[in-house]
């Protein structure tokens, strides 16, 4: 059996450029979520006006469903609880310097370790995954869990905190993440991010050894430099503040910024 896997990317998803050109095929045949219905191959293009770098389509609502029925083990509500626990004190003091109350909007909460650990410095935690089985494990904790994508719920101006932690890159188009972020963030919001950094010397270092991981991440349209990634986020209306190293996965970065202004729909 095979399905028609991915819808094709017309222009840049990014800046709408339709000049694009191949970079590189990659092998997704051995990730943990892939399934044999799925084309063993990610074909990785570039923009030549923007310079962003993505897979020549994203997944159909069916292919999404099929990866979507496997949960990685590091995702299952309550993983690796002790540890995880000390790399998010890492990123939510970082936040916390910024703005230490309110609500803190999660999106793609995983282990929900980023939660567990707001709820300690007294935010109010509240989750997003499309992942049903870890949203009702979080409302059986007593937490605020829905099974929706970001750009549907309706909260706005309520959040003093939105993380998105190795979710950007998993988006179609990230354009409408951060456009819904703007839109629920109050006035002085923080932002907080994390992904592979692909302009980082680790990451050409293994690009050099042929041992890079992300080009066969089945689950990822997108590889962000830090330069792209800033660039975008002013676009929408947000001003990176602080840069750091991801301790969450290899090669990553992690960037807080403040909400500077509302935006217009200038993106896709
Ligand atoms: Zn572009």
């Amino acid at each position: 059996m095979s399905i028609s896997a991915r819808i094709a990317y017309e222009t840049c998803p990014l800046c709408a450029s339709n000049d694009i050109y191949s970079i590189l095929q990659a092998d997704c045949s051995k990730h943990q979520l892939y399934n044999p219905v799925i084309p063993p191959v990610i074909n990785w293009v570039g923009c030549a006006v923007c310079d962003h770098v993505f897979t020549d389509g994203y997944f159909t609502p069916e292919a999404q469903t099929i990866l979507f029925s496997k949960t990685e083990p590091d995702q299952v509500v309550g993983h690796d609880l002790e540890n995880q626990r000390h790399i998010s004190a890492r990123i939510i003091e970082k936040v916390a310097r910024q703005i230490d109350q309110g609500d803190w909007l999660d999106v793609g909460f995983g282990n929900g370790s980023l939660l567990f650990t707001a709820h300690e410095w007294g935010y109010t935690p509240v989750g997003i995954d499309l992942r049903e089985d870890n949203v009702r494990i979080l409302r059986s904790l007593g937490f605020e869990a829905h099974s929706i994508p970001i750009e549907t719920f309706d909260h706005p101006d309520r959040f003093s905190v939105i993380s998105m932690a190795d979710v950007l890159e998993h988006m179609p188009f990230p354009c409408r993440g951060l456009q819904a972020a703007q839109r629920l963030l109050h006035a002085n919001g923080v932002l907080f991010l994390s992904m592979p950094n692909m302009g980082s010397l680790a990451w050409q270092l293994l690009d050099h050894k042929k041992t890079n991981p992300y080009w066969g991440a089945i689950e990822h349209f997108h590889n962000f430099s830090r330069e792209r990634l800033y660039a975008l986020l002013k676009t929408h209306g947000f001003t990176p503040i602080h840069y750091d190293v991801s301790k969450r996965y290899r090669v990553c970065m992690e960037i807080v910024a403040v909400k500077t202004s509302q935006t217009g729909n200038q993106d896709h």
